[in-house]
């Protein structure tokens, strides 16, 4: 896509910080980390949505953010790590090119996810399960 800041990244139109590169992904050093390290995992083909990259190009997402997060504890000293991908302008995405955020963590590292927890009126869980299950396209092994 011409004007998506990410595919110029891919194409090595603009800077990038590069930590890994393979044919399906590249993850680079996001610009403005919540703590230093802070890695996104980019599909090389341009999604705007998690739901549409492959199989192949999810495994190696997934498998990328995974590996990328142990390297930061081993070889950065972070206690932990989260991988965390926003879908949609009303989750929190802001580059409309699909990539999971690869954040390292530490305790003190004074950073909190602003959580909140909702309760089920009676008979809503079922509800919606059934509608959620009623659009499910998963290949059952
Ligand atoms: P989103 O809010 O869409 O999940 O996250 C987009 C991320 O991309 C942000 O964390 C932001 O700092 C990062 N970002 C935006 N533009 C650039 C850029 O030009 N280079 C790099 N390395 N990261 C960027
Ligand atoms: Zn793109």
């Amino acid at each position: 896509m011409d004007n998506c800041i990410f595919c110029k990244i891919i194409k090595k139109e603009l800077p990038v910080d590069i930590v890994f590169e393979n044919e399906h992904v590249i993850a680079f050093l996001d610009i403005a980390p919540i703590n230093k390290g802070h890695t996104l995992v980019v599909p090389k083909t341009h999604h705007s949505s998690i739901s549409t990259p492959s199989d192949e190009e999810l495994f190696h997402i997934m498998k990328v953010g995974s590996q990328i997060g142990r390297a930061l504890m081993k070889g950065c000293d972070y206690d932990g790590f989260n991988l965390h991908l926003s879908n949609g302008n009303c989750a929190g995405q802001v580059v409309d090119h699909a990539h999971l955020h690869v954040v390292p963590r530490i305790g003190t590292d004074g950073f909190h996810w602003n959580w909140r927890s909702q309760k089920y009126e009676e008979g809503e869980k079922e509800d919606y399960i059934k509608k959620m299950k009623s659009k499910l396209k998963l290949n059952e092994s």
